[in-house]
């Protein structure tokens, strides 16, 4: 059985008292034994010394008289009248011998009728210790005292009277008295100790109040705040912990309470936490799904229906990698901001009925959800899609800094489209990467066909990931000709993947996907890497003016870090000024003109040529041609398969006019036939690639073809 708090203290302190009363208690008995028998030792003595005194003076005051009565007799020898005052002192008391001597010691009378002794030397009689003389002296020998009292003659002594007293009769009264003494002594002691007993009974009850007491006005409200503790816990969250109390009990249950406020903050503040991003103070991901399910619960209620947007934003990652993080969060928050304001201005959404229901959360890094309940048409969430659209193309000015920045936006409708929460949320983010597929930069509707595509994507992407780490990719070098005398000039290098089930896979079905993803950047890396390995370790050994063309993605110019690290592999292999070739494809180039011409300039002077590639299917202004640092264009080779007809040749030869008056070269790709080398070479086209001369080579074969001599046209 539990014992509880306040029986367990009363008893404890109880029992202390009780062991403190009786430990003093017999300590004090123990004190008071050695006390009394002291002071019935020292009564004892004093009594013993004051009796022997009183009786060594009687005894002296007896012989003295006795002495000064027995003189004339003694003078005269009148033995029977010596006899007589000696025998009257026999009858006082115990006496043990009475000696009269004369001057040379010896007996004139022993106070006996015989007088056996007469005439006998009186020391014989006398113990040893007894002074011979005519001088008086007194000594306690034993039980007796022994007195020599000189008998007179005016001032002549002529006699010495000897007396022993028995003492023995004032010893049995020391003795008596000492009892006495003792048993009143004892006496006390029990009557001391008797009071002290019930002082000890009395301390105990009086504790044993003091313990109900102490339990009633101490532990009782003590236990009433331990039961208040057990009922929070138990998640009575508004009990009250007050007692109306000034003590220190008092201040408890005022610190308690505090407590429980401060418990109750922070877990306000971890459901916070919880539902809430800490970032833009928007919903966070769970809070978004648990609202998601219960609006999806509600629209089958009511009969309604529901729209999600997803919306990301284009090129955050470059706000992060230029300008750090600390900006990319405030840009976070400013979108967040923005987008909240829009869903709060009934101006800016007229057609919304219940604006207060609109939910925007962010999912994560540069996602954002908004749901619409109960939208009336599917019209209202394409405009407020637009509307999102661009006021987020409004720029954000941070730190003094300007970006432009776009989003991509994918709606799903339900219950147009059915499906669990996290389905929507799915369909919902595959629009929007259906936006990101085709350029980025506006919205789309979902519908079941973007399923496949995506889902086709979205495994080519994982499948890449591991065949950058397994080494499934390896590069191809097609031959560059000098047209005019057939000689091999050099190669370009083009990416292959090996696919351990699907086999060779060509770059045109995974390059344009990994492109869109962060991927870009590692492939381009792995590429020039190899790419220039193979040129200094293999080729340059063989073919010291040998170049090489690697092929540089528009979308990894878009990634700042690329710039560098391009530049810092350049430095790596310490290549020849000139040899390595890097093309950029005209539409990549043309739709980051401004953006990637710092970085052409960079590395144009760490020594490389830059070329455009497929030349002729974008839009490319002079201006800009004129303004970058190109160095060749490349034909792209839908022209050089239609060379026979009129209008491709004459683009071909205005392409030729244009590098030969921007003093750059011309290179033809994809040279099939020997008309279609002829005509290139006859309108002044200076190099070409194609099957004509080689299919894509592996990096073995290409070495041995420097060796063979190339067939001229
Ligand atoms: P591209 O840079 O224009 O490369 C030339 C493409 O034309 C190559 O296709 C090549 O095999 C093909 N070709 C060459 N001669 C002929 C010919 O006579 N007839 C025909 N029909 N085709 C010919 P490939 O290797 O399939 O590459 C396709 C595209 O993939 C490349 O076009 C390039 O845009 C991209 N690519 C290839 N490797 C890389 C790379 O390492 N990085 C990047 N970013 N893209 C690459
Ligand atoms: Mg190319
Ligand atoms: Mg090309």
């Amino acid at each position: 059985m539990k014992s509880s708090l306040a029986k367990r203290y009363g008893l404890l302190l109880a029992l202390s008292i009780t062991v403190i009363g009786i430990g003093e208690l017999l300590l004090n008995l123990h004190y008071l034994d050695r006390y009394s028998e002291r002071s019935v030792q020292t009564g004892q003595k004093q009594l013993t010394s004051v009796i022997e005194q009183q009786i060594i003076r009687d005894a002296e005051l007896v012989t003295s008289t006795l002495a000064s009565s027995l003189d004339i007799y003694v003078y005269n020898s009148d033995f029977s009248a010596i006899q007589e005052l000696l025998e009257s002192l026999s009858i006082e008391g115990d006496v043990l011998y009475t000696y009269i001597s004369d001057s040379d010691g010896l007996i004139v009378h022993d106070g006996s009728n015989e007088l056996n002794s007469y005439g006998k030397a009186v020391a014989e009689y006398l113990p040893a210790d007894i002074p011979l003389g005519m001088t008086p002296s007194t000594r306690k020998i034993g039980p007796y005292v022994h007195i020599a009292q000189p008998i007179q003659s005016g001032n002549q002594t002529f006699a010495m009277l000897h007396v022993a007293i028995s003492y023995t009769q004032a010893e049995e009264d020391i003795q008596r008295l000492t009892q006495s003494l003792a048993d009143n002594s004892d006496q006390l002691r029990d009557n001391i100790s008797h009071t002290m007993f019930s002082v000890i009974l009395l301390l105990l009850c009086l504790s044993a109040v003091l313990a109900f007491f102490l339990s009633q006005r101490l532990l009782k409200p003590l236990k009433q705040l331990a039961e208040y503790c057990r009922q929070y816990a138990d998640g009575d969250k508004k009990v009250q912990f007050t007692l109306e109390r000034d003590d220190e009990i008092g201040q408890l249950s005022d610190a308690l309470e505090d407590m429980k406020g401060a418990i109750a903050k922070s877990q306000s503040q971890i459901e916070e936490l919880a539902y809430l991003d800490p970032l833009t103070h928007l919903p966070n991901r769970r809070m978004f799904n648990e609202e998601l399910n219960s609006l999806i619960a509600w629209t089958d209620r009511n009969d309604d229906q529901l729209a999600i947007i997803f919306i990301d934003l284009d090129h955050f990652k470059d706000v992060n990698d230029t300008a750090g993080h600390d900006v990319g969060d405030q840009l976070l928050k400013m979108t967040a901001d923005r987008l909240s304001l829009l869903l709060h201005s009934q101006d800016s959404l007229p057609d919304f009925p219940v604006l207060g229901d609109l939910l925007l959360s962010r999912l994560g890094g540069d996602e954002f959800v908004m749901l619409l309940p109960a939208y009336r048409h599917k019209k209202e969430v394409e405009n407020l899609c637009r509307l999102i659209r661009d006021r987020l193309e409004e720029g954000f000015v941070i730190d003094e800094h300007r970006f432009h920045i776009s989003a991509s936006l994918g709606v799903t409708f339900y219950p147009d489209n059915a499906g669990s929460a996290q389905e929507l949320l799915k369909q919902a983010d595959i629009a929007m990467y259906a936006v990101k597929n085709s350029g980025r930069r506006g919205y789309q509707l979902y519908h079941r066909e973007m399923d496949t595509e995506v889902n086709r994507d979205i495994a080519l992407i994982q499948q890449f990931r591991i065949a950058l780490e397994q080494d499934q990719l390896y590069l191809d070098y097609q031959p560059i000709h000098d047209l005019s005398n057939g000689s091999l000039v050099g190669a370009e290098a083009l990416l292959r993947w090996q696919h351990p089930e699907r086999g060779l896979i060509p770059p045109d079905d995974f390059v344009p996907v990994i492109e869109k993803t962060e991927l870009i950047t590692p492939l381009t890396l792995w590429v020039l890497n190899q790419a220039c390995n193979d040129l200094s370790s293999h080729i340059l050994f063989h073919h010291p003016r040998f170049n090489l063309s690697v092929n540089i993605s528009g979308a990894a110019l878009e990634d700042e870090s690329i710039r560098e690290k391009v530049s810092q592999i350049i430095k790596f292999y310490n290549l020849p000024e000139r040899q390595l070739h890097l093309e950029i494809t005209e539409t990549s180039m043309m739709e980051n003109v401004e953006s990637c011409a710092d970085i052409l300039y960079e590395w144009k002077n760490a020594g490389t040529d830059i070329w455009i590639d497929d030349f002729g299917t974008g839009y490319s202004s002079l201006n800009y041609l004129h303004n970058l640092p190109i160095d060749g264009l490349k034909v792209d080779r839908s022209f050089i398969s239609s060379i026979s007809t009129d209008q491709q040749s004459q683009i071909i030869e205005t392409i030729v006019a244009l590098g030969s008056s921007l003093e750059i070269k011309t290179i033809a790709e994809g040279i099939e036939t020997e008309i279609q080398r002829q005509r290139l070479q006859a309108m002044g086209c200076r190099y070409g690639q194609g099957n004509l001369f080689s299919r894509p080579l592996p990096l073995r074969p290409l070495i041995r073809k420097f060796n063979q001599k190339i067939v001229n046209a």
